[in-house]
């Protein structure tokens, strides 16, 4: 398979597996080397470079030449976590709640995305998808969708028949389908390189290796400078380095909620982990799947249900499920992180979703384990397939905001807070997808309002 920026997808010992390669593209260069080093000063900082971080300091940078921004990222590469393991799909604004941010920017974001790929030559797919009723009680879901998605003012919309479905996708059996053909494909890690890219030439200034542990206000200046009182936050890494700015932005994924309790401000909504895991098609079955096919989704979750995705690769990728993870960043099923589990299991949010949805959870954590049953899910729009023509492939981990009540929390949320630092700090509190769609759009918002708060 062709590699992706950063990694590859490979076959090893029969599963489809991520190989990491050099670290950044080519134009890109390492991050240390362009002049962002610790002890750095900078008018706004932003945590994380992810998708959205990266979109955000790249339109912040854009709009203020003249003021000094800097990306603060744990990692040693950048868009390593959601940013780099998603569908890859640019949605088109079909499923969101009308008037909300999700489906605004969604619709908006997507075509940007677009516009942004071609200025950038950056290869992309407008391969449709097809949402498919797979029997008839699912119908009236399905056309509450379309009214959605025309609420949305998505194009192109169409509900099609079984014969229709079948002239676009020749595998796929359904009584009928929703037809969107301005979704897309693209590898969003790619698109991420682009912004970061965008944003050093701007004179903006990426840390990686740097994982953010505390914030202060600074007392005093250093010797003789008037630093102190002109970057009055003091942001320190777990190796004990500092940087010094006006005003921070927080695009931490899954550790926005630890990032605002770092800064002083509340803790909720917190962070619960969904771990997705893909199945692969094997290369010679790749034929049955032309666009993207999902399922018609259960309104109760958040999640848009197991889907066929292709990917820019050629390969096909079938998922992802959604399974509570015991570690925030846990690709594996076994993967455990003790403080997670035990932030998690204090609180009282979590419960209650667990207790709500038990039976829900309960069958999803038996087809993560058992193929067969995915299979069997799978059947339902291409009878086709068969246990022999999948792989296990690689996993997601979502970062899905949950309140204290128990409800997944659906829409995009920012929020700020008080004292020293939380007035000085717009925390990205919930950012799912499709937030990699709408990381254009999200970027314009979080810029005019960072540029309202702080009043750049
Ligand atoms: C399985 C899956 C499938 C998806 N499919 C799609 C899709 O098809 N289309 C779509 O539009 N969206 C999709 N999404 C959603 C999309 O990928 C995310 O919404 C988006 O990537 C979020 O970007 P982000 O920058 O907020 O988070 P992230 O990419 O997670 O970035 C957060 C960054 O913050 C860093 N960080 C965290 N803590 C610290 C710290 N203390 N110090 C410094 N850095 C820190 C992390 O290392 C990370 O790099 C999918 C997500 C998943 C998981």
């Amino acid at each position: 398979m062709a590699p992706v920026c950063g990694r590859a997808c490979v076959w090893r010992g029969g599963r489809a597996r991520w190989l990491r390669l050099p670290p950044a593209p080519a134009r890109l260069l390492p991050a240390r080397h362009l002049g962002g080093t610790p002890g750095s000063t900078f008018d706004v900082a932003v945590v994380g470079a992810g998708i959205v971080g990266l979109a955000s300091a790249r339109e912040l940078s854009l709009r203020h030449p003249s003021l000094t921004f800097g990306v603060l990222e744990k990692e040693k590469e950048l868009a390593f976590h959601q940013s780099g393991h998603n569908s890859g799909v640019i949605h088109s604004g079909i499923y969101y709640k009308p008037g909300s941010l999700k489906a605004k920017l969604c619709v908006e974001g997507a075509a940007l995305c677009y516009e942004y790929c071609d200025q950038k030559g950056i290869p992309y797919k407008q391969c449709g998808k097809l949402i498919v009723a797979a029997e008839q009680e699912e119908v009236p879901r399905l056309k509450a969708l379309y009214e959605r998605g025309l609420q949305n003012e998505v194009r192109g919309l169409k509900l099609i028949s079984s014969k229709e479905i079948q002239a676009k996708e020749p595998y796929c059996r359904g009584v009928m389908a929703l037809d969107s053909p301005y979704t897309g494909i693209v590898n969003y890690r790619q698109v991420a390189f682009a912004y970061a890219e965008d944003f050093q030439a701007a004179g903006g200034t990426v840390l990686t290796d740097f994982e953010v542990k505390d914030m202060a206000v600074a007392k005093e200046s250093t010797a003789g400078s008037e630093d102190g009182m002109k970057y009055p936050i003091v942001v320190r890494n777990s190796k004990g380095e500092e940087i010094h700015c006006r005003h921070l932005v927080s695009c931490a994924g899954l550790y926005s909620d630890r990032i605002s309790q770092i800064s002083g401000c509340s803790p909720e909504p917190r962070i619960v982990p969904f771990r997705g895991d893909y199945l692969v098609l094997k290369p010679e079955k790749c034929y049955l799947v032309k666009g993207n096919i999902y399922p018609v989704p259960d309104p109760r979750f958040p999640f848009l249900g197991i889907h066929f995705t292709s990917r820019m690769d050629g390969s096909v990728w079938l998922g992802p499920n959604a399974v509570l993870a015991f570690k925030r960043e846990g690709y594996r099923f076994y993967d455990f992180s003790f403080q997670d589990f035990v932030d998690a299991a204090a609180y009282s949010g979590l419960w209650k979703l667990v207790l709500r949805n038990f039976s829900y959870g309960m069958g999803e954590m038996y087809r993560a384990c058992f193929l067969s049953a995915q299979v069997k899910q799978l059947q339902k729009f291409i009878p086709e397939v068969t246990i022999n023509d999948i792989l296990r492939g690689p996993a997601g981990v979502r970062a899905q905001a949950l309140d204290n009540d128990g409800n997944l929390i659906d829409d995009f949320v920012f929020d700020g807070g008080t004292g020293d630092i939380g007035s000085r700090i717009l925390h990205v509190r919930n950012a799912p997808s499709p937030a990699a769609t709408s990381s254009l759009a999200i970027a314009k918002m979080i810029a005019n309002e960072v540029e309202r708060r702080f009043e750049l």
